[in-house]
């Protein structure tokens, strides 16, 4: 949908495009009509009275993206915890709008945040819902609830025990929360812990599981080793953020429960390998060292035995933008994944973990999230980073280079 000089909504006609998503080439050559928010034809040589065309032979059309792990509130430079804890909520608040139109622009429909700050992530969740402002579609979890001192207690809810973890998923739904967050164990961005140990125990997070399900939330549990990832999979949650040294015996208890895996290894790669100078706590670096090649071993188990995998790169952790989820599938396929996989994981796969059923392939009758790019991103995944075109909920979003040759 688009609107024309005087404010008419109009039909919006791609024309010619190669149709690719999760589920491999759907079309060598259609035209796809976008009225309102969905997908509303697709079919050879559609002609439509008083829509708008847009001619995109020679490209592809795909799926928005998704990304299943995400901090808006945290600036995605290499100290993001600093900055936060000196910014005022309105700092935050407008810095993470700017951050939003960043990742709608890179193709990103629709982000899950699992840790906001100050009901930040809450309320840009519902001016992009009411279209008050640009953005992905965004689930929000509020505050994190973790335990006294656990993993993010400086910006979450500390919680002991079963009463109390059961108040405070309770708190976090009063407030808007629209998905859950707990942590399983420390993590690598709070000093003074050691990131794979468990905190939160199977009892106090099963409430929480029974809590958020009750009210039609999923729950992502934060876990650094294979005993949290286990204790996280036993409470049942609905997926696991990171899993480093994930063995064999949570694989297959994962796969029994379905419990998702959001691996977010593009972060630790960041840290990893960025310069000495680049201003990454020295804390922070040292964990992620010792840690990166569990989590490396973790994808590559999790993709050889079909784990669920949905797409999440941690962004806003030290040098990871929220709208590089490419970067992300791109270390998937290094790590056994086909590219359609790949594709699958930042789409099908996610919109399944999130429950929406609308989100994340190119049929008629599914929200019109798409992307229009160069190249084939069945042959190399990278092709979908810097989308020609974005269309967010029926709306280009952005469509600057459509008037030049496919590159
Ligand atoms: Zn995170």
């Amino acid at each position: 949908m688009t609107r024309d000089g005087s404010g008419q909504a109009r039909p919006l006609l791609l024309k010619g495009a190669r149709i690719v998503d999760g589920r491999g080439v759907r079309h060598e050559r259609a035209d796809v009509l976008v009225s309102g928010e969905q997908i509303a034809a697709i079919e050879p040589n559609l002609e439509v009275d008083g829509a708008v065309v847009w001619p995109v032979g020679g490209r592809t059309l795909t799926p928005g993206l998704m990304n299943a792990h995400a901090h808006i509130c945290l600036d995605p430079g290499p100290d993001p915890e600093r900055i936060l804890r000196h910014e005022v909520p309105a700092e935050t608040a407008i810095r993470a709008a700017s951050r939003l139109q960043q990742t709608l622009a890179a193709g990103v429909t629709t982000i899950r945040d699992v840790g906001g700050a100050a009901g930040v992530d809450i309320a840009l969740a519902s001016l992009v819902e009411r279209r008050e402002i640009a953005g992905p579609r965004m689930l929000a979890a509020g505050r994190v609830i973790t335990m006294t001192g656990g993993h993010g207690y400086w910006f979450g809810v500390e919680a002991d025990g079963p009463d109390a973890v059961r108040h405070a998923v309770r708190g976090q739904i009063k407030a808007g929360a629209t998905t859950i967050k707990v942590m399983a164990t420390g993590g690598m961005m709070t000093p003074g812990q050691a990131a794979g140990a468990p905190q939160l125990t199977v009892d106090e997070m099963a409430v929480a599981v029974d809590e958020a399900h009750k009210a039609g939330r999923i729950v992502a549990a934060h876990a650094e080793s294979a005993a949290g990832a286990r204790n996280a999979v036993l409470a049942g949650v609905d997926s696991v953020e990171h899993g480093h040294g994930i063995d064999e015996e949570v694989v297959s208890l994962m796969l029994e429960r379905g419990t998702a895996l959001v691996p977010t290894i593009l972060s630790d790669r960041a840290i990893v390998e960025a310069a000495p100078e680049a201003g990454i706590p020295d804390f922070v670096v040292e964990k992620c060292r010792a840690l990166a090649p569990s989590l490396e071993r973790t994808l590559r188990l999790a993709i050889e035995r079909g784990v669920p995998i949905a797409a999440g790169n941690d962004g806003g952790a030290p040098l990871v933008p929220i709208g590089d989820i490419v970067g992300e599938l791109e270390l998937y396929v290094v790590h056994g994944m086909t590219a359609q996989e790949a594709l699958a994981a930042a789409t099908t796969a996610t919109a399944a973990l999130f429950g929406m059923s609308q989100l994340g392939l190119l049929e008629v009758g599914y929200v019109a999230d798409l992307l229009v790019v160069d190249g084939d991103p069945l042959a190399d995944i990278g092709s979908l980073r810097g989308p020609r075109a974005v269309i967010a909920r029926g709306v280009p979003v952005h469509a600057d280079h459509l008037e030049s040759p496919p590159g």
